[in-house]
């Protein structure tokens, strides 16, 4: 017996109208957690979900503020709130069939993007009325989708429970963008003993709903970071000998930044992607702050970029004396998916007739904190793979009118469900 009501479109619209940035994902845990408590999971929240202080990018109090009065005029209740106000968000589902076999795990990730959705008239989303509600917030990359695939498959797997073996871990998870949240379960130990341990995106490239790759490649490794270069001020017409200069440690930074030699090995990403600094025209600027990413096409890569990095940081202030601090503000490693459960998924879906163009890899090209989860689950022996269901992108991802198309979904639950039956039947 099923337990979800609305079918995968009006799930995922309904989500759609709910964005909320990572880690203020108030509504969407408790809606999903909802729907989860009629079936037959343990379900986790807030602490036992996550490790508080493996978090990164975590958000100023007042965002908290903000998305708690929202959840709080939506109806969420205070008590459930008491879980999950302090950025704990994000929801696991597990379930024991009773019958030996292997562990199942499987993540999809729940936050949006702070990012103004657009009211353009041929956006669907606005002539169909499922708009954002929360202005400068948007589900721009598709975990909407994500969201209504992993409640879907939950929803089988409860319905098809006598019929299965082993055990099942379903990991909604919050803060994947700028890849923060991933960490934080994988250090609460969720990943440990994991056989089989299965994610995917909707959408990242651009090709026919139909098309299926088992397996990534390319994800890119990434460090996220924050720096504050503290000076000291000065009147700049009197005596601007008596500052230290924040503004410029900050500028040669960026420039110097810029220009760290491009490793031999393989490719490399740096982008200073903000810069504040200084407080009025007449006065030598005593603070600076930058938002910086470096990524590479291997973990190794990306760590000589951070490193040459804060070489370049610290030899900026050094230049100014002033003093700097780095905040690491997420990160993710590179993963290869393992061939095994490529070929186990190709194999699970030979009959699914939505699929009409199975691959084994697609790149991502891109950074991916599931690659934590990946990592853990290959260094405990278990294998891992990350599966892409493409549709023909209009706009990009993280693009105000970026939209699914929607028959995606089916795409997407289909071969997961096919998964289960080929991977966890019971004999
Ligand atoms: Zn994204
Ligand atoms: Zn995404």
């Amino acid at each position: 017996m099923t337990t979800i009501k609305e079918n995968l479109v009006e799930m995922r619209r309904r989500f759609h109208r709910l964005p909320e940035v990572g880690f203020t994902e108030f509504i969407t845990t408790y809606e999903i957690y909802k729907l989860l408590e009629q079936m037959d999971y343990k379900l986790y929240l807030g602490d036992d979900v996550l490790l508080r202080s493996a978090r990164a990018g975590v958000p100023a109090k007042e965002k908290f503020t903000k998305s708690y009065e929202r959840a709080i005029n939506y109806g969420v209740p205070e008590d459930f709130l008491e879980y999950v106000k302090e950025g704990t968000t994000g929801v696991i589902a597990t379930l024991d069939t009773g019958n030996p076999g292997p562990h199942f795990a499987a993540r999809f990730d729940i936050d949006g993007l702070p990012i103004t959705e657009s009211e353009d008239e041929d956006h669907i989303p606005g002539e169909e009325q499922f708009i954002s509600l929360h202005k400068g917030e948007m589900h721009a990359c598709g975990h909407d989708g994500h969201i209504t695939t992993g409640l879907f498959l939950a929803d089988y797997i409860n319905a098809s429970k006598d019929s299965l073996k082993g055990k099942f871990t379903i990991i909604f998870q919050p803060a994947e963008e700028n890849v923060r949240g991933a960490k934080s379960i994988v250090e609460k130990g969720w990943l440990d003993d994991v056989d089989y341990f299965f994610s995917g995106h909707v959408g990242i490239r651009n090709m026919p709903v139909g098309t299926v790759s088992a397996g990534t490649t390319d994800f890119l490794a990434s460090s996220k970071f924050d720096v504050k270069f503290t000076g000291k001020s000065a009147h700049a017409g009197v005596e601007p000998d008596a500052g230290n200069n924040s503004l410029l440690a900050a500028s040669s930074a960026a420039l110097n930044l810029n220009a760290i030699a491009r490793h031999g090995d393989g490719s490399t990403r740096i982008n200073v992607g903000t810069m504040r600094a200084g407080s009025g025209r007449n006065v030598i600027a005593d603070t600076a702050f930058m938002e910086i990413e470096t990524r590479g096409e291997t973990t190794e890569l990306n760590h000589y970029m951070y490193e040459k990095a804060k070489t370049v940081i610290q030899a900026a202030a050094d230049m100014y004396e002033n003093e700097v601090e780095i905040i690491d503000m997420g990160e993710a490693p590179n993963a290869v998916c393992s061939d095994e459960l490529i070929t186990a998924v190709k194999q699970s879906v030979k009959n699914n007739q939505l699929i009409t163009d199975l691959k084994d890899t697609l790149p991502l090209g891109a950074s991916e904190d599931v690659t934590m989860m990946m990592e853990r689950v290959l260094e405990k022996n278990g294998k891992a793979t990350y599966m892409l269901f493409p549709f023909e992108l209009k706009y990009g991802h993280h693009h105000p009118k970026f939209d699914l198309d929607e028959s995606v979904l089916q795409v997407a639950v289909s071969t997961y469900i096919d998964i289960v039956n080929s991977l966890m039947k019971r004999d």
